[in-house]
């Protein structure tokens, strides 16, 4: 039985998003249909609009969806008709790091992803009888219903029935990424100085769970202000204006260095001074996109006569549901605070949304389709 569903059309920069009437796919057997209550927009989106990575257009974007199943295939478990869930990214489940638990960096993660197609090749959803490109992150939950997978989908628990899930949807990406990145990727140890580059949602995650994790100081770098404010109600102890010497205030801050240097900005310039801060076993943790042609250099001895490492990081190296359940539950206990970064949009405002948060206004848009 295909599922008609009104979904936001990417074709590119230099077109809003237009919402249009779409069909569904039948269900495969590890499928789940949902029914979008809400999606956050995420840089990754964007990317993908502006053609920086190789997710083909026209295509029905959202990665960050969150619903109530409606129906199921025939080998589901992780969830039933009724459930609330979450949606996160997709992966394949027999590769090296799936059977590692490290699905972020499952060897499969294109076809799974951005083909724009289910990894069979199959198109999951119709535009007007012909293919569109979907089943983004598994999802392409900028919609008011998505085709999900047993691997992607994370039911909500029952601890958090009272959590709306317009407020749980953006959990299983930016934020999962930065916190992730501090608690699972970097396992930053109590004590140790830590500095966020750039304080969007991913670094505003991290520098949450970095309170929680109990590195000491929690240096927050951005270049606006506002933001700068925000990350130290957060959990920073310190805020610098990069446009300030902030390299320079941190070095006076941190005379040993720096534990840790988390780069959420993908800027060359900013990794590598990042880089000359950290302390002996420092680790610079790199999530922002870069710039495909950019090459770090760095000094070999202090390199190794340190024992620092570069770690290059994909999704906080979530494993995905026992990560996401641990994120709510640090929320629950009010240690993991996102709701600031939130403003929720009418599904039809998407274009609206999508200004708000390029514009800097809004530190994480979320788009609401329906009640729950
Ligand atoms: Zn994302
Ligand atoms: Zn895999």
């Amino acid at each position: 039985m295909t599922t008609q569903a009104r979904a936001a059309i990417c074709r590119g920069h230099d077109e809003p998003f237009a919402i249009e009437e779409v069909e569904l796919a039948d269900l495969a057997p590890d499928e789940l249909l949902v029914r979008v209550v809400a999606c956050g927009i995420c840089h990754t989106d964007l990317a993908v609009r502006d053609e920086q990575l190789p997710v083909p257009l026209p295509a029905v974007l959202g990665h960050e969806g969150a619903g109530v199943v409606e129906a199921v295939g025939s080998e589901v478990t992780i969830a039933k008709p009724g459930d609330r869930v979450v949606m996160s990214f997709n992966s394949c489940g027999h590769c090296p790091s799936c059977a590692a638990e490290a699905p972020t960096y499952c060897y499969n993660f294109f076809p799974n992803n951005w083909s724009g197609r289910r990894a069979d090749g199959s198109p999951s959803m119709t535009f007007g009888g012909a293919p569109m490109n979907a089943n983004f992150f598994g999802q392409s939950a900028f919609a008011t219903h998505a085709i999900a997978h047993e691997r992607n989908v994370v039911r909500v628990p029952d601890s958090a029935a009272a959590i709306p899930l317009e407020r749980l949807a953006p959990i299983g990406c930016g934020l999962m990424t930065g916190a992730g990145a501090v608690l699972r990727s970097m396992k930053v140890r109590a004590g140790l100085p830590l500095a966020v580059f750039g304080a969007g949602t991913v670094g505003m995650a991290a520098i949450m769970a970095a309170r929680i994790a109990g590195a000491d100081p929690i240096i927050a770098v951005d270049v606006n202000d506002a933001r700068l404010a925000l990350a130290k109600e957060l959990g920073a102890t310190h805020a610098f204006n990069a446009g300030d010497d902030a390299v320079g205030r941190i070095r006076e801050l941190c005379p040993a260095g720096l534990g840790y240097a988390f780069d959420t900005t993908g800027i060359n310039a900013v990794i590598e001074q990042a880089w000359s801060l950290l302390a002996p076993k420092g680790i610079v943790g790199m999530v922002g996109a870069s710039n495909p042609a950019d090459n770090l250099t760095f000094n070999e001895a202090q390199f190794m006569g340190g024992g620092r490492t570069v770690m290059g990081i994909l999704g906080g190296d979530s494993d995905g549901g026992a990560f996401l359940h641990e994120l709510i539950e640090h929320h629950l206990a009010g240690r993991f605070p996102y709701e600031r970064l939130i403003q929720t949009f009418p599904f039809e405002r998407i274009n609206e949304a999508i200004e708000a948060g390029e514009s800097g206004r809004v530190v994480k848009p979320v788009l609401v389709m329906g009640t729950e």
